[in-house]
């Protein structure tokens, strides 16, 4: 391994790399990109009875309060309001909501309801996580065995009408939708809620013998299998479940498993597997391979490979438990997006919004189009003429600001900040817990106040009125012949940390103040908050790009792409960074050597011209902007800030992580899935270890939008045990 991938491997590959699931892409209120078909149950990305019931009932509550639902039906419409395809626990939970309403509904159920609950295998225990959720509407899910659960959910809905039908997907129509089986056209409702769960599709081992008749996918009474040899292939919690049931009634039985460590399944399955796996006195045992790939499926047997080595084990039957598939292709037909997947209009809307950006930051930074309006007196340039009048005293505040908003700059901060501030509330609205609320104030407020008010009126309307020390203001801000007379603009790197913002170090002539500014920042305050807080403190709280992207890029999260991959992407930030301090050691030997330095003097300028339009126009504003909305809020963050880069390696030395309390995940992989940093999130939850990964930008939406709320912030010792928890809790209110 050399120098370079070792350095890789410390900082930024070493960390687990696994994907999200794909599923639909659904929005919080159940909605798609196809307006008027909703997203209910398992589908959303959490397996629990209780969040399947919850997201049933407020998905109708979506589409009653959508305004184009209520207006009145117009003639041709479909009689039906809504279509629930998929009679589970989130399709009747949605029908209940739909009668209480009034509706007019249809419950389309490919097999029986609840099919998936009355095929968990034979007095199968029930977890109804989490403990303390009521969940909306009027299906209730209290059972703590799968009969009696059976019982209590067709109780609750034994007067709802189902339809049998197997549904291969919905067509958009004037004022609906039709709905459509292998049959052709079986009705037309003006709403669908989609229910499918994930029932439908195993996934496969793709070994050969795997459709051998000995094979299933599903246990459904532990007691036909008592005399045999029975091997369960899988480490989930149906694997476990399996293994258990059928060791119980006396079976022989080996379980395979292509991992370590059993981090996914619920505790109480591990310590039976373990109870099982340890006690001889126990009823069944079960042998457990780990590491170990099925290779083949035979008759009576199965050809096995561990750590290299083949050898086989006995099956009679065999379960191959390793997962079940969304029904993606229902919603391809459909027209709904999938997660992370690409069609023409998504390259097309990249593709405008990038030469959109492209415009935008050519304006803004001087570029041909900046130099256009102001060759042709173009908005806002013409601003100072327009309002010539009542600029008769350049000292007042409406001449300083008339002055500032005579550049694209001015524009650009303060739509800036308008965008943080409008998405900044919506966020609060959104994300109720007290980390969210103080976090988001700060974000608005420093961006509001440091990044716009404060360099573009308030210290120019100061300055210019004499009421601030003329030595302070020779210092920081050297007089100019344009614009309010000084260069306010360096007041940004009062936020803005040296190599985020270069500009104020890597001048022609050193300024003394602002090389103390830079280096406090840099080398000592960052530092400090990264070694308690972890880099978030610095990206998450205060910098303007982090308050974008925590705000306007909230609801983008999800786009992250994950995986090995972008985790190698990770280093390119090291090279900026490296451009940087490149830059930085020549500034000073420039400086230092004086004019034995004349051709380092002469070209240095010109090299800070192609760092601006390479780093902050085309890397920060082009693509970290253009890639927004496709690839999430925090592109430029996460590949390629160079003040990021450096805290990267400030936070490998941090007492901050993200500590968990491994006994309550339930592996459903939320918290990666929500991840714009492309951390697996659920990699280090359900181990129980402490998250250290050094791209953590302390966002919060992992805690928040845990559903057993498994997660908190904290800071850890050097052996990884908890220290601490921080007090401002990131978890709902
Ligand atoms: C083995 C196992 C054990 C589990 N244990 C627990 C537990 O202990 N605690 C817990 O909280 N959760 C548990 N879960 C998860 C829980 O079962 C799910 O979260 C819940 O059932 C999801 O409800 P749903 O309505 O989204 O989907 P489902 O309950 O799967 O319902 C979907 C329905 O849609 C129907 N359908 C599918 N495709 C079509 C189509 N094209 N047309 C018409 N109908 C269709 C299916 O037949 C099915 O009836 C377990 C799941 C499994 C598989
Ligand atoms: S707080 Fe969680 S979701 Fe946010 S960046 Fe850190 S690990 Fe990712
Ligand atoms: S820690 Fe992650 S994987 Fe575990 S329950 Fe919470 S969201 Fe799911």
């Amino acid at each position: 391994m050399n120098i370079f991938t070792k350095y890789a491997k410390w900082l930024h590959t070493q960390w687990p790399a696994g994907r999200p699931e794909k599923l639909p892409a659904v929005n919080e209120d159940g909605s798609t990109n196809v307006r008027g078909l909703y997203v209910a149950g398992d589908l959303r990305g959490i397996p629990l009875l209780k969040y399947a019931a919850d997201s049933g009932a407020r998905v109708v509550e979506s589409i009653v309060a959508d305004s184009t639902f209520q207006s009145r039906r117009k003639d041709g419409d479909p009689e039906i309001d809504i279509a629930i395809i998929g009679g589970g626990v989130a399709g009747m939970a949605a029908a209940l909501q739909a009668r209480k309403h009034g509706l007019n509904f249809r419950v389309f159920e490919s097999n029986e309801p609840f099919a998936t609950v009355v095929n968990f295998p034979r007095n199968k225990p029930i977890f109804t996580y989490p403990e303390g959720m009521i969940p909306a509407g009027e299906l209730t899910v209290s059972a703590d065995i799968k009969e009696a659960l059976v019982e209590e959910l067709k109780g609750q809905s034994a007067d709802i009408e189902v339809v049998g039908a197997d549904v291969s997907h919905v067509r958009k129509i004037e004022g609906g939708f039709a709905i459509e089986s292998s049959k052709g056209e079986i009705a037309r409702a003006r709403r669908v809620v989609c229910a499918l769960g994930r029932s439908g599709n195993y996934r496969r081992l793709n070994v050969p013998g795997e459709d051998l008749g000995h094979v299933y996918n599903r246990l459904h009474d532990p007691h036909d299998f008592c005399e045999q040899r029975v091997t369960v292939v899988g480490g989930g919690d149906s694997a476990l479940e399996t293994a258990v049931a059928v060791a119980r009634c006396g079976a022989d039985t080996t379980l395979c498993y292509r991992g370590r460590e059993f981090s996914r399944p619920r505790r109480e399955n591990v310590k039976m597997l373990e109870e099982l796996t340890s006690d001889s006195n126990a009823p069944g045992r079960i042998r457990v391979l780990r590491e170990a790939t099925v290779r083949e499926i035979r008759p009576g047997e199965v050809s096995v490979e561990t750590g290299g080595q083949s050898s086989t084990v006995p099956g009679d039957v065999v379960f191959s438990m390793i997962g079940r598939e969304p029904a993606l292709d229902f919603f391809r037909r459909s027209g709904v997006h999938i997660s992370g997947e690409w069609d023409t209009q998504k390259t097309i809307g990249l593709t405008l919004f990038v030469l959109f950006c492209t415009a935008l930051y050519n304006w803004k930074s001087g570029g041909f189009l900046s130099n256009l309006t102001y060759q042709h007196h173009l908005w806002p340039v013409s601003m100072k003429d327009d309002f010539s009048a009542v600029l008769s005293n350049p000292n007042s505040l409406v001449s300083v600001l008339v002055t500032s908003a005579a550049t694209p700059s001015f524009w650009y901060t303060l739509a800036y900040s308008l965008l943080v501030t409008i998405f900044g509330v919506m966020r609060i609205r959104r994300r109720k817990t007290p980390y969210v609320r103080v976090q988001t104030y700060t974000l608005m407020f420093i961006q509001v106040f440091f990044l716009f008010l404060f360099p573009e009126i308030i210290l120019p309307w100061l300055g210019k009125n004499a009421m601030l020390p003329q030595g302070l203001l020779d210092a920081l801000f050297p007089a100019v012949e344009y614009g309010n007379g000084r260069e306010y603009w360096r007041a940004y790197g009062l936020i803005l940390a040296w190599p985020l913002n270069v500009y104020n170090v890597f001048t022609q002539q050193p300024l003394g103040w602002w090389l103390v500014i830079a280096f406090v920042q840099t080398f000592v305050a960052i530092p400090v908050l990264v070694y308690y807080w972890g880099k978030g403190a610095y990206c998450g709280w205060i910098c303007s790009c982090g308050a974008l992207a925590e705000t306007l890029g909230d609801t983008h999260r999800t786009k992250m792409p994950h995986g090995p991959a972008t985790n190698r992407l990770n280093m390119f930030g090291q090279a900026v960074l490296a451009v940087a301090v490149i830059l930085l050691a020549l500034r000073i030997a420039g400086w230092t050597m004086g004019n034995n330095a004349y051709a380092l003097n002469q070209w240095f300028p010109g090299a800070l011209n192609h760092y601006k339009w390479t780093v902050d126009v085309f890397l920060a504003g082009i693509v970290g902007y253009g890639f927004y909305f496709w690839f999430s809020g925090r592109v430029w963050c996460r590949f390629m800030c160079p003040l990021a880069a450096l805290m990267h390696i400030y936070a490998r030395f941090s007492r901050y992580a993200i500590v968990s309390d491994k006994k309550k995940c339930i592996s459903c992989n939320v918290c990666t899935t929500v991840c714009h940093q492309g951390i697996d999130v659920m990699n280090f939850a359900n181990k129980g270890r402490a998250m250290t990964d050094p791209e953590c930008v302390r966002c919060s939406a992992c805690v928040h939008s845990c559903p057993t709320q498994v997660l908190s912030f904290g800071q850890i010792d050097r052996n990884g045990a908890t220290t601490k928890i921080d007090r401002l809790s990131a978890t709902s209110d």
